[in-house]
């Protein structure tokens, strides 16, 4: 069966719901498709690992909604192969999409473990997941998370919150090592280990056994783990395939201009999947957040139906760990020279991340509301050091 639409969107999450909205707010009458691969209508994906385990939100609460934008989702349905001459993509049914313009929104996939994903080995990243972590999520049930990342410690947490026995494994020294400065690192490890999460530093999964009652895993010090279940956040991979299968620029991510625009004129990118220039940060970089899902989805979509300017927003993330919780802009890599500035140590506070003496990145610690004073500093010139960042964002009650 051939379909044909003005604006065509491969891709089901949140940025093509962004961009669907986008689009039918310049362009009251176009045709709008979606062709996702996952059975799911687009759905907000951070309370997968954060509020649906607190019972802060419902599984019937996290759908976009997309549908009312009028766009058609093709769901289930994976696309394999993009001919940009003429202007179609064909799923694997063997479906095609006409297009006129096209968004890529196609998203990132979990790294692997050495283990076939299973109902008790789950590579986390969908709703499908999702429910199939939570069927073994029962109290008292031994659950490993694998990985020291954003899932592995909003996971861990979650999961213990819900009275699961929580063995957190990863191969740095700490949970988000790398990404926080060590004290606060320390200080996250305790926190974890004092809500009852047993960490297993300075290791991998190397080979693991499902059977009916369990997972076996072996782990790269010779030791080995029965639980439950496994989860793992290994990071992820963007999903390239298609763009590079079609001769687009492809550079850790689809290369996409200030428009977000592809190296085809017809086709933008936006996401996970996205690396663009960030005028504030003088580089490219790919985001990996709900925030540059829908701000690059938005924009992205106005461009499209010919609204677009510039995409000069830095994206912020944020996230939860047990009763902490931070928002952050820019890039948080402790090799920077991170500048701390607590107001109660750990707690509360913010990290300004240096280099050259201009403001790469910044962690709000419990600190809210402070998202666009944090950009602003980031797009600064400086030179700043140690001594003039302290104070420079407040911190509130
Ligand atoms: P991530 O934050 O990049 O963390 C990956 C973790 O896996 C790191 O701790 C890494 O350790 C570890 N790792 C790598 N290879 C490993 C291995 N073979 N065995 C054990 N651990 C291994 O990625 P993620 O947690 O998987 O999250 C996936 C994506 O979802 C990311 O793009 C993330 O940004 C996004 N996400 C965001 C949020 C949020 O914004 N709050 C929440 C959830 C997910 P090393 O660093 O030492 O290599």
């Amino acid at each position: 069966m051939e379909h044909e639409y003005d604006y065509l969107i491969v891709g089901g999450g949140m940025a093509a719901d962004a961009a669907a909205k986008a689009i039918r707010a310049a362009d009251a009458t176009a045709g709008i498709g979606i062709v996702g691969a996952e059975a799911e209508a687009p759905y907000e994906r951070p309370p997968l690992s954060k509020a649906l385990w607190k019972g802060d939100k419902s599984l019937g609460s996290i759908d976009l909604g997309t549908a009312a934008s009028g766009a058609r989702l093709h769901l289930g349905r994976r696309v394999e192969a993009l001919d940009r001459a003429a202007r179609r993509v064909r799923d694997a049914r063997g479906d095609s999409y006409r297009y006129r313009r096209l968004l890529l929104a196609t998203g990132a996939m979990p790294r692997r473990l050495p283990l076939a994903d299973d109902d008790r080995v789950i590579h986390f990243r969908t709703v499908d997941d999702y429910r199939r972590l939570r069927a073994h999520a029962v109290a008292g049930a031994h659950v490993a998370v694998i990985g020291g990342g954003f899932i592995g410690s909003e996971l861990a947490a979650s999961l213990a919150g819900v009275g699961c026995r929580v063995t957190m494994l990863f191969p740095a020294r700490s949970i988000g090592s790398g990404r926080y400065p060590d004290g606060l690192a320390t200080f996250l490890d305790d926190y974890f280990r004092a809500r009852g999460v047993e960490l297993l530093a300075g290791v991998k999964v190397v080979e693991g056994r499902t059977d009916d009652t369990g997972v076996e895993l072996v782990l790269s010090d010779g030791r080995s783990l029965r639980v439950a279940a496994a989860v793992a956040g290994l990071g992820v991979t963007p999903n390239t395939a298609l763009a590079a299968q079609a001769g687009l620029a492809v550079d850790d991510g689809v290369v996409v201009d200030a428009q977000l625009r592809s190296s085809d004129p017809n086709i933008w990118a936006a996401g996970d999947l996205a690396n663009f220039f960030s005028p504030s940060l003088g580089r490219r970089l790919r985001v990996e957040h709900e925030n540059a899902a829908v701000e690059m989805g938005g924009h992205a979509g106005r461009a499209m139906a010919g609204a677009g300017g510039e995409f000069t927003t830095l994206p912020y993330f944020y996230s939860d760990l047990f009763d902490l919780g931070y928002e952050a802009v820019g890039l948080l890599d402790a090799r920077l020279q991170p500048v701390e500035d607590w107001s109660e140590p750990h707690r509360k506070g913010v990290v300004y991340y240096l280099d050259g003496g201009r403001v790469r990145g910044v962690l709000l610690w419990n600190v809210w509301g402070q998202v666009e004073a944090a950009r602003t500093l980031i797009a600064q010139e400086g030179p700043f050091d140690a001594a003039s960042l302290r104070g420079r964002i407040a911190h509130g009650d």
